[in-house]
């Protein structure tokens, strides 16, 4: 016999609306894979009405919806599971067959590992000539990414973003596990969710799209994150249309917060405004000094300012996802506001990069940058921020320069010389040596100073290089003058740049 309670309770647990993720290396194919699938199974008349970049959006296929969220890149999705939200049911890792596994691949797979959520792998770019799928599985089962032709039991799907092929087999693919995984949520319970996506309209106020875990949502609803409170005024479908209830698994996009809520927090719908209140979290103001976890780690000192007090930790969260072996990401200030003096002051004796989430910055505040040579970034979007700040690591940061020796010489006579060239004779002791390689000047093991070869010559002939026991003239440019004696290390220097 059920028990009526119980019985109550079964018929409130629905087969939940799948909620995807989408995640992979940088151009492996997620935007081009999430543009194709919105072309394919949303209508045009539908896609017209869209207005605002939400974070996700819903197909129909076999009479049945999935949510993907379209901001793409693990971090986003990562630090929303930092702060306890559970936002994806699934996640599609996507990994171009035609280049394999890349570092933000490994991470993408350590993210779902620990989200413990059903994957799928699409091997993407399947249409060019040197996609290697097979290849692509092997590399996946050395990070335990086991799939089922390789005797695991995660599917795979051979994609093209570009073609279409494959796409409608990921999409019953998703559908597949919704059935097997019994994906369901409860329709009785306390609504609660996710904030995926917020801005401020000029005309409506702050907007909130978010993603609903369980219970149904409904206009009039006292809603409260942990820094933010609101009363929905209306709410939205993905595509704008007014809508009476929101149910799990649904984008939906809220008007009637009071503030921007951030991107990650979790929000509830309490019974009233007093309780909502009590709900709010205090502000968290001190940060820890941290310091690098190895020797060699660069450090880039960060001023992050955001536009509410809710989207510090989230911030702060994503810019921990970024992998900091090689850079370390220190924050030394973190305040919600625009970029103001003070920011400028510290950025300056501390040497910061200042991040700027939603902020504005004054003409006054850029000129004073400019004039002290410092950098403020500024970003509307998550996953622009994190790209900028990897962009930043890379480029300015992240560039080493390798040295390789190729050879070793003795000086034996000076022939002639200039105010910054000469021409010395010398023999190879080990290696060899070429025209333009750069050399170090050595002096009973000190070093004297650098240089360059500019002509290479042997018995009055120009040559490219020079090996072990030959006797070689030198046209040499540099800032030391070269004595009789002296060591002279030939070796290049290339710029490299760093994977983080
Ligand atoms: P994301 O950074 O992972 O979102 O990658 P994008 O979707 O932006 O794709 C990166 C590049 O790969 C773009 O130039 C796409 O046109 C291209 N691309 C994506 N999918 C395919 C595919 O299936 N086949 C081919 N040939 N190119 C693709």
């Amino acid at each position: 016999m059920v028990l009526p309670s119980m019985e109550a309770k079964t018929e409130n647990l629905k087969g939940k609306q799948p909620v995807v993720v989408i995640v992979g290396h940088i151009d492996h194919g997620k935007t081009s894979i999430l543009d194709f699938i919105r072309k394919t199974h949303v209508a045009e008349k539908e896609v017209g009405g869209i207005t605002q970049h939400i974070g996700a959006y819903e197909i129909q296929r076999d009479g049945k919806k999935i949510t993907f969220i379209d901001t793409p890149g693990h971090e986003a999705f990562s630090a929303m599971r930092a702060r306890g939200a559970k936002v994806a049911d699934i996640a599609i890792l996507v990994v171009a067959a035609d280049e394999g596994i890349q570092p933000q691949t490994k991470e993408a797979i350590l993210h779902i590992m620990k989200a413990k959520i059903p994957m799928i792998v699409a091997l993407n770019k399947v249409d060019k000539p040197t996609a290697q799928p097979e290849r692509v599985k092997d590399e996946l089962a050395k990070y335990d990414v086991l799939v089922e032709t390789r005797g695991g039991k995660i599917p795979s799907v051979e994609v093209s973003a570009k073609t279409g092929k494959g796409i409608s087999d990921l999409l019953d693919l998703i559908l597949l596990i919704v059935e097997v995984e019994k994906l369901k949520s409860d329709t009785s319970d306390q609504a609660q969710g996710v904030i995926i996506e917020s801005n401020m309209d000029s005309k409506r106020g702050p907007i909130a799209s978010l993603i609903l875990e369980s219970g149904v949502l409904k206009e009039g609803d006292i809603i409260g994150t942990p820094f933010c409170l609101g009363k929905i005024k209306r709410l939205e479908d993905c595509w704008g249309k007014k809508i009476e209830n929101a149910f799990p698994g649904q984008p939906v996009s809220v008007l009637g917060f009071e503030k921007i809520p951030a991107i990650g927090e979790t929000f509830k719908v309490f019974p009233t405004s007093e309780l909502a209140q009590e709900g709010l979290g205090k502000k968290e103001e001190s940060v820890p000094f941290l310091s690098p976890t190895q020797p060699d780690q660069k450090i880039l000192n960060l001023i992050v300012k955001t536009d509410v007090v809710g989207s510090i930790e989230p911030i702060e969260q994503i810019i921990k996802t970024i992998p900091q072996d090689k850079v370390f990401l220190r924050i030394l200030k973190r305040d919600a506001g625009d970029v103001n003096l003070s920011d400028i002051k510290i950025a300056e004796t501390e040497k910061s990069l200042i991040l700027g989430f939603r902020v504005k910055t004054s003409d006054v505040i850029m000129e004073a940058a400019k004039r002290k040579g410092i950098r403020i970034l500024t970003f509307d979007l998550i996953y622009d921020l994190v790209e900028g700040i990897r962009t930043f690591m890379e480029k300015t940061l992240a560039s080493e320069t390798i040295r390789t020796d190729h050879g070793k010489l003795e000086v034996l006579v000076i022939f002639r010389t200039e105010k910054n060239r000469q021409i010395v004779g010398a023999k190879v002791l080990e290696g060899e040596i070429l025209r333009g390689l750069k050399m170090e000047i050595l002096r009973g093991g000190d070093l004297m100073g650098h240089g360059k070869i500019v002509g290479l010559e042997r018995d009055k002939r120009e040559i490219e290089k020079g090996v072990k026991r030959d006797e070689v003239g030198i046209l040499y440019e540099g800032n030391v003058k070269i004595q009789e004696k002296d060591i002279l290390v030939a070796y290049d220097e290339k710029r490299q740049k760093i994977q983080l």
